[in-house]
C-alpha cells in the first residue's frame, strides 16, 4: 500500500470584520467595527489533495495571538509535519509535540488545531468520506441545534435578545457571568424568556473568587441555570475541589481542559459533570477525540463550544460531535460576531434557523474562496 504524504503547507493570517462586540470576564473577542484574527491553513499532499483548517486566537481568552499562531505554524509546525503520511494522525501530533513541547499542558494548541484540522479534512477527502464517517461515525445526521450567546449584561436587554433569537429559531442559550453585574437576575431573565425546555449555560471565564463562585453557583441554580463553566482560574484546581464540595449546580471547565490529560485530571477527581468540547482549545480533532473517549469512560457527557471560530471549525467540530450522536446544543457562535460571507458565500445553506446541517461531501465539506483571501490577509 502506498500512502500519500504531506507535501506543502500555506498559512493565511487573516483579520475578519467583527459585526458585534463580545466581552467576557477575562477580556474580549473584539468589538463591532474591529477585526478578528483567524489563521487558515491549507495542506497539500503529494497526490494533489487539499485540506483546510482554522485557528482563532483570542488573546483575551488564552495566550495565543495572530502573530504567534502564524509564526508557530510557518516556522515550527510546517517543517515538522512535511513527509508525514496523511492518515497518520497519531504521528502528526507526535511530530508537532516534538517541534513544540508542552509546559503544564499542550503548547500552542490553537496553532496545532489549525494544522490538525487541515490534515483531517485532506485525509477524509482522500478516502472519499465525510469527516464524521472518516472519524468512525454514521453518514446520516440531523440538523444540529446551536446555542445562542446572549451578549446583553442587563436583564431587559437580555430578555429582548433571547426573544429575538427565539424568533430566529434558537432554542438554547449561553451567557457570560462574573463581569460585575447581577448574574442571578440575568440568569432568571434569560430562563424566563427562553422557556422551560431551553438549555441555559453560564460561563464565568475564570472570573470568580471561591467565595463569589459559591454564592453564584447557588443563585444560578435557583435561577434555572443548567451548568456553570470555568468559574475559577484555570490553574487553580484546588479551588475547584473546594467549590465542588458544597455546590449542587453541574460544573464544567473550559480554559483548564486543554490536553486529554488535563480533562482526565478533572474527570478522575469527579470535579466536573461535562467535558466542554472545543477543538481549537485542545490542539485539534485528534486530542479532542481522546478527550471524548475519557469523558465516555468516566460516564460524563460533553457540550460543544468554540472560540467565535468560523465555518471550518464549526463544521469540523460538529462532524466530531456527530460521531457520538450529539444532538446539541452547540455554542459555536462565530456567525453572531464575525462576517465571513466573502470567504464562504454558500454558508447560509448550511447554517440557518439556529441550526447547522452538516454537508455530506467528502472532508469537512467547505473550503474558503481563495480569491477572497487577499482582502483579509495581514502581514505577519
Ligand atoms: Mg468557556
Amino acid at each position: 500500500m502506498s500512502t500519500s504524504v504531506i507535501k506543502h503547507l500555506d498559512v493565511f493570517p487573516l483579520r475578519l470584520p467583527m459585526i458585534r462586540s463580545f466581552a467576557f470576564a477575562s477580556g474580549s473577542a473584539g468589538r463591532a467595527g474591529d477585526t478578528a484574527p483567524h489563521v487558515l491553513v491549507r495542506v497539500t499532499d503529494d497526490a494533489g489533495h487539499v485540506g483546510w483548517g482554522e485557528g482563532r486566537p483570542v488573546p483575551g481568552w488564552s495566550y495565543e495571538t495572530l502573530e504567534s499562531a502564524t509564526t508557530t505554524l510557518r516556522g515550527y509546525l510546517a517543517p515538522a509535519v512535511l513527509g508525514c503520511e496523511i492518515h497518520d494522525r497519531v504521528g502528526l501530533h507526535q511530530r508537532m509535540h516534538a517541534a513544540l513541547g508542552r509546559g503544564p499542558s499542550t503548547g500552542q494548541p490553537i496553532a496545532k488545531a489549525a494544522l490538525d484540522m487541515a490534515v483531517h479534512d485532506l485525509a477524509a477527502q482522500a478516502t472519499g468520506l465525510p469527516l464524521r464517517a472518516y472519524l468512525g461515525g454514521a453518514g446520516l445526521v440531523r440538523p444540529m441545534p446551536l446555542s445562542y450567546t446572549v451578549t446583553a449584561h442587563e436583564t431587559d436587554g437580555a430578555a429582548d435578545e433571547v426573544a429575538a433569537a427565539r424568533g430566529a429559531g434558537f432554542a438554547h442559550f449561553n451567557f457570560k457571568v462574573a463581569m460585575g453585574g447581577p448574574d442571578a437576575a440575568l440568569a432568571g431573565a434569560i430562563r424566563r424568556a427562553a422557556g422551560a425546555g431551553a438549555f441555559i449555560w453560564a460561563d464565568a471565564n475564570q472570573g470568580y473568587t471561591l467565595p463569589q463562585a459559591r454564592r453564584a453557583a447557588a443563585a444560578l441554580a435557583d435561577a434555572g441555570v443548567d451548568v456553570l463553566e470555568q468559574p475559577l482560574p484555570a490553574d487553580r484546581m484546588n479551588l475547584m475541589r473546594q467549590l465542588r464540595l458544597g455546590t449542587a449546580l453541574p460544573l464544567a471547565v473550559d480554559e483548564a481542559s486543554v490536553s486529554p490529560a488535563d480533562f482526565f485530571g478533572y474527570a478522575a477527581e469527579g470535579l466536573v459533570d461535562y467535558l466542554v468540547l472545543k477543538v481549537t482549545r485542545s490542539g485539534g480533532l485528534g486530542p479532542s477525540l481522546q478527550q471524548i473517549m475519557i469523558a465516555e469512560a468516566a460516564g460524563l457527557k460533553f457540550l460543544v463550544s468554540g472560540l467565535t471560530d468560523g465555518l471550518l471549525t464549526k463544521l469540523a467540530t460538529l462532524h466530531l460531535a456527530a460521531v457520538f450522536g450529539y444532538a446539541g446544543p452547540a455554542a459555536l457562535n462565530g456567525s453572531q460576531f464575525t462576517d465571513e460571507s466573502a470567504l464562504f458565500p454558500g454558508k447560509a445553506q448550511l447554517e440557518r434557523g439556529g441550526a447547522v446541517l452538516l454537508p455530506s461531501v467528502p472532508g469537512v465539506g467547505v473550503a474558503p474562496e481563495t480569491a477572497a483571501l487577499d482582502r483579509f490577509l495581514c502581514d505577519v
